[in-house]
């Protein structure tokens, strides 16, 4: 059985590893080419986009893919919609593996917002110091937020529009939570900026503990009616499942 899994996520090298090692499933990994040095999933991996819905249609009957599961980030809405849109049209199952979003614990202050430029409208009445986790490609959502300092951290270096007045790190997860502490503490934070990604939440407890709100941005909804898997290990349950029922009808 052929299986795209589209990934770009911690999620998604697990699930290509976690697959390699069943007998019976062949995975392709797909990355989108945003970054110039990616951690690479294990097995065969193709990079940059399919060229929207027909492009991926195209690209499943052209592969034989047989089943497709979404790994992508929760944030990333396009490629989500373009999955199901095109997993339909080519009558090929489509699993969505999201990790559970974080739930707001006793000390959080949390203010929920809906998309990015809310959070950006939010932040002045919030704070003077912005820890802003958000990516780079969302950036330009606070380039007109002159009230506030920035320190935005991403995988790779932003392009403009940016905040007039901010300072970039460079670095890449896992993180820990006396790390969070300390770069929270070292420059001074007081209003943390973070989507809705769900997994490791270092910095919402480094956030807790310091006593600082965070604007907490919600994820975008899911398509209707796409089954949707929480964990690496029901996703790969899911691909045992049909790739067993497909050895036996074949
Ligand atoms: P997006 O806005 O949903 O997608 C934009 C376009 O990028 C898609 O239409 C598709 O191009 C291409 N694309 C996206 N993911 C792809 C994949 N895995 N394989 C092949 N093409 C892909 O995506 P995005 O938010 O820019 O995210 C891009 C990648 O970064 C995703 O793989 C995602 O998992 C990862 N990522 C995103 C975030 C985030 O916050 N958005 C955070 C961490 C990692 P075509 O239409 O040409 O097919």
């Amino acid at each position: 059985m052929r299986v795209l899994v589209l990934g770009g996520t911690t999620e998604g090298r697990a699930l290509a590893s976690t697959c390699a090692a069943v007998p019976g499933l062949e995975v392709i990994s797909s990355l989108a080419g945003r970054t110039s040095a990616p951690l690479l999933p294990a097995g065969e991996v193709r990079i940059g986009g399919f060229g929207g819905v027909d492009g991926l249609v195209a690209y499943l009957r052209a592969e034989s893919v047989d089943a497709v599961v979404d790994a992508t980030h929760p944030f990333a809405a396009t490629i989500t919609g373009n999955a199901a849109a095109a997993s339909s049209l080519a009558g090929v199952p489509l699993l969505v593996l999201r990790r559970p979003g974080w739930a707001e614990r006793p000390g959080d202050v949390w203010h929920r917002v809906a998309t990015l430029p809310a959070a950006a409208a939010a932040l002045p009445a919030l704070g003077e110091r912005v820890f802003l986790t958000t990516g780079r490609q969302g950036l330009a959502a606070f380039a007109g937020v002159d009230a506030c300092w920035f320190l935005s951290r991403s995988v790779q270096a932003p392009v403009a529009p940016v905040p007039r007045r901010l300072e970039v790190l460079l670095d890449r997860g896992p993180f820990t939570a006396e790390g969070e502490r300390a770069l929270l503490a070292r420059h001074r934070i007081d209003v943390l900026v973070t989507k809705d990604s769900g997994g490791s939440a270092a910095k919402l407890d480094a956030a807790r503990e310091r006593g600082i709100p965070v604007v907490m941005v919600d994820r975008p909804p899911l398509p209707r009616s796409v089954t949707v898997a929480a964990t690496v290990e029901a996703a790969a349950e899911w691909l045992r499942r049909g790739s067993a029922a497909a050895c036996t009808s074949g």
